[in-house]
């Protein structure tokens, strides 16, 4: 009958959304992972429950999704975001093989946000958000938007940064970041954000590329030439101090002007 896609965030407790909970509350069958099943099943004891293993994507959506199509009310939950590296995605491409249903997903605090509010504040200013998991993208692609990024000045997030099948993936992506950024630039990373055991840790580029601790339930951020340590906290100014000492927004930084916009009307 009705599809949900669910986002628990981080750590699935205190993180759930309201929308989040409604949905699962009022859900006929929860499909997911099974360390993300075993998050929620206590707080919702009586709730049909499917659980699957890693890389049982396809099959767990094509339940969930025969199941919404015999009428039924499902929701598949997801980590984080259910739309970052989440399954809504594939939800969408595998219902189109399925009698039509009703789809909704329920977003949810992504790693990136988290993380970033344990570390301090590192994304307040423009960011790119990239996963290191070859699994399903080329290490060609990762690293040619490794290196855009890098190039940008972007402040980084990483997905997936390290498992024990990928354990150089972490030092190769930041040997591309080297390239464009200095090694002394402010990093952090954050593990098992929201769940027991949460660890944060601040280091330099430099320090994060030998780093082995990192691991698959750990989020990294590589900050832009402006985020600094403020009391141990991991901050990107996003410039309004900035502007106020040097009396020109446009004065103190790198960047040259952007080009003024122009409407449709001045063109003609
Ligand atoms: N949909 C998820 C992301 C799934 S990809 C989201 O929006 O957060 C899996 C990667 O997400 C992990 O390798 C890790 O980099 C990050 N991640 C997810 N949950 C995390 C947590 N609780 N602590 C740290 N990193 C996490």
């Amino acid at each position: 009958m009705k599809l949900t896609v669910v986002g628990l965030g981080p750590g699935a407790g205190e993180d759930l959304t309201g929308r989040a909970r409604q949905a699962i509350a009022q859900a006929d069958l929860v499909v997911g992972y099974s360390a993300y099943i075993a998050l929620i099943r206590d707080a919702f004891p009586n709730k049909e429950m499917i659980s699957t293993g890693m890389k049982q994507e396809e099959a767990r959506c094509r339940a969930a999704v025969a199941a919404a199509a015999g009428g039924k009310n499902v929701a598949v939950v997801c980590s984080g975001d259910a739309g970052i590296y989440g399954m809504a995605g594939l939800v969408y491409e595998v219902a189109q093989e399925y009698p039509p249903i009703e789809i909704e997903v329920i977003p949810g605090i992504t790693a990136a946000c988290g993380g970033a509010a344990v570390l301090g504040a590192p994304l307040t200013h423009d960011f790119a958000v990239i996963s290191l998991s070859d699994l399903l993208t080329p290490w060609q692609t990762i690293s040619r938007r490794l290196e855009a990024a890098a190039e940008a000045d972007f402040v980084i997030c990483l997905y997936n940064p390290r498992s024990r099948g990928r354990a150089e993936a972490l030092r190769r992506a930041c040997d591309i970041l080297l390239r464009h950024k200095p090694a002394e630039t402010v990093c952090g990373f954050v593990r098992n954000i929201g769940r027991e055991g949460e660890q944060a840790v601040t280091l330099t580029l430099e320090a994060l590329r030998d780093n082995e601790e990192v691991d698959m339930f750990t989020t990294v951020f590589v900050g832009n030439r402006q985020t600094m340590l403020l009391n141990g906290r991991m901050v990107t100014p996003r410039g309004y101090l900035q502007r106020a000492r040097s009396g020109d927004a446009a004065e103190g930084t790198d960047c040259p002007e952007p080009p003024a916009y122009e409407t449709k009307a001045e063109k003609e």
